[in-house]
């Protein structure tokens, strides 16, 4: 067969399955509570063309019949208009304590994207790459694949484009963190988040959603850093782990494919909001599972059962919280 025809065909079979667009399949909720698993195919101001797993079926559906979820999802792509804050009537809806004990909890995930900051390290200048489409696209889906395991889901609530704060004193903080190491015993650098933490200007971060900031680099061999029990995370999107730092930082992967090799930053922001869900590192000495999400010897994405009846305990106070805030201080 000619080469040129051969193209054709293989274009005409990708145009007749769709395949062109290899958007994440999603379960879209309806207002009245309606299911469906599809495709995005385009969304614009007032609706969605979606696509049907089952059987193929396009259907056009007004973005005001979408669940509060699904839409902060789709209007988080949008790249021209920012992703608008929930209300505190929104978070009502992206905050769910499920009745059933085993029922899937959702809460509420705020994202940072700091960006005009650049740092340097081995001559390679790192700013903050990740789009609003990478984290909503392909992260996003990452992290909830990884925690569906504990049936905690995380709903998008924004994204957030925000330049570095002012800080004194900006370019030693900049050298400082750029050329932050681990110690002779693999513990890196506390002094560097308080100048990390400032970059993002934290202190004017949500006060109860859970929130992630994405920053160019955060030290040797240091890819995220989060508050344990707490409401926020760090990730960096540049990485020298995958060599020790013998070469290079380099681009992390948005999502690596199975069976974790070096990890990514789905599997990062995955790992950080379980220490935020209380879970902290499993004792290498004496573990008997592997392949974990929290680390330990052969790194993976899997929970242990104590680790997820933990962290459920953990995000059910979580969405506790978050509902009486909407209640007092957050009424608007
Ligand atoms: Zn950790």
């Amino acid at each position: 067969m000619k080469r040129r025809n051969l193209i054709t065909i293989l274009a005409v079979i990708l145009a007749l399955c769709g395949c062109g667009f290899a958007a994440e399949i999603r379960t879209w909720t309806s207002t009245d509570g309606k299911t469906i698993e599809a495709r995005l195919i385009e969304s614009s101001d007032n609706e969605v063309k979606i696509r049907r797993v089952s059987d193929g079926r396009q259907f056009s559906i007004p973005l005001t019949r979408l669940s509060e979820v699904d839409r902060r999802w789709v209007e988080a792509l949008g790249d021209d208009s920012p992703s608008p804050a929930a209300t505190s009537a929104d978070l009502t809806e992206l905050t769910q304590i499920p009745e059933d004990p085993d029922g899937t909890i959702l809460l509420p995930l705020r994202v940072y994207l700091i960006s005009d900051l650049e740092l340097e390290q081995k001559g390679v200048k790192m700013s903050t790459w990740v789009t609003r489409e990478d984290f909503v696209e392909t992260v996003l889906p990452e992290i909830n694949r990884i925690w569906k395991a504990a049936r905690i889901e995380w709903a998008l609530e924004s994204i957030v484009i925000q330049p570095a704060a002012e800080v004194p004193d900006r370019e030693a903080a900049i050298e400082y963190i750029q050329n932050a190491k681990r110690n002779a015993a693999g513990k890196s650098d506390p002094a560097r988040m308080p100048k990390i933490h400032a970059f993002c200007d934290k202190a004017n971060g949500h006060p109860v959603v859970n929130s992630l900031y994405f920053f160019p680099y955060l030290g040797q061999t240091s890819q995220g850093n989060a508050a344990m029990r707490g409401n926020f995370a760090v990730v960096g999107v540049w990485t020298d782990k995958p060599s020790r730092a013998v070469r290079p930082p380099q681009k992390s992967l948005l999502v690596e494919e199975l069976p974790f090799k070096i990890g990514s930053i789905g599997r990062t922001c995955a790992h950080e909001l379980g220490h935020n869900l209380g879970l902290g590192h499993p004792d290498s000495a004496t573990q008997t599972q592997f392949g974990l999400l929290m680390g330990g010897k052969k790194s993976g994405y899997e929970l242990t059962s104590e680790e997820i009846a933990l962290a459920r305990k953990t995000a059910t106070d979580r969405a506790t919280k978050i509902l009486q805030w909407v209640e007092s201080a957050g009424a608007d």
